[in-house]
Parts: C-alpha cells; structure tokens; sequence
C-alpha cells in the first residue's frame, strides 16, 4: 500500500466507533466493553466521546432529553457514556475524553476571533476538522497502547459529518495497522417472514462508505447469535472478512457484553488487524459478576422518588451503582420508579409499602419536591433505609427542620427565596479545595452561576454509619450542585437528632448527614453512583442494599 508522506508516527493506535441505521444500539456500551476486553489482554487504553451536538457540554440539558449528566473526577459535565467507560474499564475520564460539535466550534470561532487563521477562510473542512483531530490525538501518549473513539448519532446525520470526515483523514494518515473502523448495525429478525434481515446493515455500510470510510469490523445488534450464513451474506456485501461480523446479541446483564464479544472474537479480529500481540484475555472478573448477577441469593426492591423516572437513561449511573450494590450482597435489585410529582400523604403507604428502601436522587427545580418530601416523612418516620443523592439529602434536611423542629417555612433558597429558614441556601464564600482558593457563589446569575463539580474530599466521623460503610476517615467524591447546607442552623439540626458526619476538611461544607434514631438514613451532598463500578461497588450502596435488605427480612418475620 502506497504509504503518505505525512505519515503519522505515534505509539498509541485508534479504534473508531461509528454506529447505523438507529441510535440506542448499545455504541457507548459496545465501546465500554472493547475496553474492558483490550485491559483484560494487558493493554493500557482510554476512551473518547464525540457528540455531534452544537450545546458546548451537557451541562445545560435536560436530562429528559439525553440521559444523565455524567461528572467526572475534574469537575467536567460529560456524555452519560463516559459512565460506561469508567464502569467498564480502568481508564479515569477527564475533560479531554468528550467533545460535542460545540466545543469544537466554540473554540474554532474563538481562534477566528483572536485572528489566530491569519485573515483565511474558516471553514469546516480544514478548520473544524482539524481543530476534531487535535482533540482525538491529544490522547496518543506512549502510556497509551489503544484510544477507542466513539462517535455519537448515527451515520447519514448532516451533524456528524465533521467527526465522520476527521477519522476518515486520521485513517489515511495513521495507517491501516494503526487505526480501526468498527460500525455498530441492526440485524433485525422479522417474525412474519421468520428471517434475519442484512438489507438496513448493507445500507448503513453503503452511507459510511460514501463518505470514505471503510469498515473493518462489523458489530450486529440482534436478538441472536447470527449463523454462518447471514455473516457470509453481510460480509460479501459489505467488503468485510466473515469472521469480522460480529453478533453483538441482547443480553439480560450489560456486564456480559465484553464475554459475548470474545466469544464471537471480537477480540482476537482487533489484534490481528492492529498487528498487535498479548496475551490471551483473562475474563474471570466478567464471568464472576455475570454470574452472581444471574444467580442472586433473594432479592430487595428499592423506590427510586424523582421527575425524571420515566427515562431511563436519566439515573444511569444510580441503576447500575443499586445493582453493584446488589451484586456485593448477591441481591438482584427490583428498582421502582415513583413519580414524585403524584405522590401524596394519602397514596404514600399504597405506593412504598413493598419497597425495602427509599431512595431520592439528585435535580434541580421546583417541580415534584413535595412529593419527595413525603417520601422522606415515610421513610424517616417508618424507618425505612433511606439514601439522599445531593437535592435528597438537601430535601432531606428540609423535610427534618418543618415537621420535627417545627420550622413550617424551611426551604432551600433555590425554591423560596423569602423563607424565614433558609437551612439549604448559597454559601457566598468558601474555601476551594480544588483550586485552592476562596471561592464566591453569585446570587444573581440561576443558570451560570458557579457549581461545586468534580471530585472534593470529605472527612468521615467515626463511628457514624457511613464510616462503618466505608471504613476510612477521608473520601474524595463528586459533586455538582450549587446550594449547601446552612451552617446557621446545624447546632439546632444535630441537636434534634440529624447529624452532620461528614464535612469539608475545614468543617465549613456539610456533605453527610445521617438520622440518629433510625436503621439507616444518609443524605449525602455528593454523588455516589459516578464512582461505583460492578467489579469494585460503592461502599455505600453496598451498606445501603444491605440495610434494605436486613428491613425485608425484619418485615417478613
Ligand atoms: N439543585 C440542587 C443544587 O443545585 C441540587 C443539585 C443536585 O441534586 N445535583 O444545589
């Protein structure tokens, strides 16, 4: 093969991941799980997110639009599938491991700005394209053995082609042994002609092919392992080897993605085509979870109280964090959704008796916080085990201060700005542990105004319940919000029977508070499910499960 001038030379080698026909086929999963099979062969990997969308991060969207937002260790506002990767893989996500159209606009027209183009045109291709491939290769290190890249949306979207054109280039200029295309398709089975159906694949690899790039390997999204047959049909029409197809089948357990994937050799194809020698992959961690979480000992049911419970994809990161917790107890985890905007005093008991434990999640705004306070009251007052995400445990602080200090007007400044008890509110000054600064929050700006993010740590008091769970006196974890507790009313708090045990290593920011009288009853200003992962599960949804658990059992006896 003719080898351009302008070769690049780098030790880190590129997968590209680019998916057809429909979105939700699993590609960040897919991506996840090529991850988790290259670590388990010994080699060092990261991962990347591109996303086609103009919004710079996904800070600023609705989470009923598209899913979590995901933070990671530095404080970033990242696509729900770098959870994927951290859960899967090793690899810690940053900032530089997700890029929307946005971001890469945004700093395009800011070097226009700056005159950086030197009075040129700007245009998409070289500029934006350019400004993607610096994105993409700012991973390439000689720590890095392979950069998966996945990119969102499907092909045939007008909004990806940017991206699609960048690794189009970086194909040609990295070399065939160097970077790697695999395309996620859809192989339906339609049930009326009894038949698997290879047309919307060889469609998708056409669109892809017109715009330059060649598949290497093919993943198929079926309810089926594929026979030989079907994969000699896609790989005559697609230009790709027969043992290149692969059946990426639905699975009950996502973890059993990276198993199904090394079956069919997925694998093995990767390493043959990137010229790459390891050893075999040891997979024993996959198959050990997989296997607890097909063959749990009982089971417990937990109420998930939120706005956002009829996607899904909103509390990604909280469902899998309950099922790790699950499978460190070897419990399969019933979660129930509960709108809490149709929650009531007079349908609280017909909704929550079957639950073993209540949990609140994280969100911002008005809307559905009286139903989650009376979630709360239930759990408080019945004792159910309960864990408060973030707006939880700030709810949870409220919910205590109007119905047992007998504060009627307590309330967070976020939704009344004129109560008389402002026991959650926004602190105007505090000591940053991530910048190293007094930081100041501005009262004035809603939407921009400074959110505590990323990861900060916490000292744990002794002996409190969820030292027990974790079982250090320092934590580091994530947050994203903008309100704290009020430090003017702890005394009267802790007095009353909610304690403060956990805070910022000066004291000043409260980030536990846990009910004295009570089984277990944790509200936590952090976010707990972006650090839990099935082979190492979050210390307190482990004790959480455990607890809940520990109540079905006392129920029923
Ligand atoms: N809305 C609350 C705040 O900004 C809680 C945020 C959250 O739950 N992530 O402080």
């Amino acid at each position: 093969m003719r080898v351009p001038k302008n070769r690049r030379k780098l030790h880190t080698k590129f997968i590209f991941i680019t998916g057809g026909v429909l979105s939700s086929l699993g590609k960040g999963l897919a991506a996840a799980s090529i991850g988790a099979l290259l670590e388990a062969r010994g080699l060092r990997i990261t991962l990347q997110k591109l996303d086609p969308y103009i919004n710079v991060d996904p800070g600023t969207m609705n989470p009923f639009q598209h899913g979590e937002v995901y933070v990671t260790e530095d404080g970033a506002e990242t696509d729900l599938d770098l959870g994927h990767y951290e859960r899967f893989t090793s690899a810690r996500m940053s900032a530089v491991n997700n890029y929307t159209s946005g971001k890469i606009y945004y700093s395009v027209i800011t070097k226009e700005r700056k005159g950086v183009y030197l009075g040129g045109t700007v245009q998409i291709i070289p500029h934006v394209t350019d400004e993607i491939k610096e994105a993409i290769l700012q991973l390439a290190s000689s720590q890095i053995d392979v950069a998966i890249i996945e990119i969102g949306g499907t092909v045939g979207d007008i909004e990806s082609l940017p991206f699609l054109e960048a690794i189009r280039q970086l194909g040609y200029e990295l070399g065939k042994e160097n970077a790697l295309y695999i395309h996620l398709t859809y192989v339906p089975y339609i049930k009326t002609a009894g038949e698997l159906k290879t047309k919307p694949t060889q469609h998708s690899v056409k669109e892809l092919r017109a715009i330059g790039i060649q598949p290497d390997i093919l993943l198929c999204r079926t309810d089926r392992f594929l026979p030989p047959e079907i994969k000699k049909k896609i790989a005559l029409f697609c230009n790709v080897e027969e043992d290149a197809v692969i059946t990426a089948k639905d699975v009950d357990c996502i973890y059993e993605i990276p198993l199904v994937f090394h079956k069919e050799g997925l694998d093995a194809k990767i390493m043959e085509y990137l010229n790459m020698w390891t050893r075999e992959p040891d997979l024993s961690v996959w198959e050990k979870i997989v296997y607890t979480y097909k063959h749990p000992e009982d089971e417990v049911t937990i109420a998930i109280v939120g706005k956002y419970v009829h996607l899904k994809d909103s509390y990604k990161s909280l469902n899998e964090a309950l099922v790790h917790g699950g499978l460190a107890n070897k419990l399969r985890v019933n979660l129930k959704f509960v709108n809490s905007e149709e929650l009531t005093e007079e349908n609280v008991e017909e909704v929550l008796k079957d639950c073993d434990g209540v949990l609140v999640p994280g969100g911002f705004g008005t809307r559905g916080i009286e139903g989650k306070m009376i979630a709360i009251k239930y759990a408080r007052e019945k004792k159910i085990p309960f864990l408060g995400i973030c707006l939880g445990m700030q709810l949870s602080v409220i919910e205590f201060a109007r119905n047992v200090l007998g504060w009627k007007d307590a309330n967070s400044t976020e939704f009344d700005k004129n109560t008389s008890k402002p026991v959650i509110y926004l602190m105007k000054e505090w000591y940053d542990y991530r910048t190293g600064k007094v930081e100041k929050r501005d009262e004035t700006s809603d939407l921009g105004g400074t959110m505590r993010l990323g990861a900060y740590p916490c000292k744990l008091l002794k002996g409190s319940k969820a030292w027990e769970a974790y079982q250090k006196e320092e934590i580091f974890e994530r947050h994203r919000h903008r309100y704290e507790f009020n430090n003017a009313y702890r005394e009267d708090i802790e007095k009353a029977g909610l304690k403060v045990v956990g805070t910022s290593p000066d004291g000043e920011l409260v980030e536990i508070v846990e009910l004295e009288d009570h089984p277990w009853f944790i509200g936590v200003q952090f976010h707990p499910e972006f650090k839990s992962k099935p082979t190492a599960p979050h210390p307190l949804f482990k004790a959480f499960i455990k607890a809940s658990f520990k109540n079905k059992k006392e129920k029923e006896s």
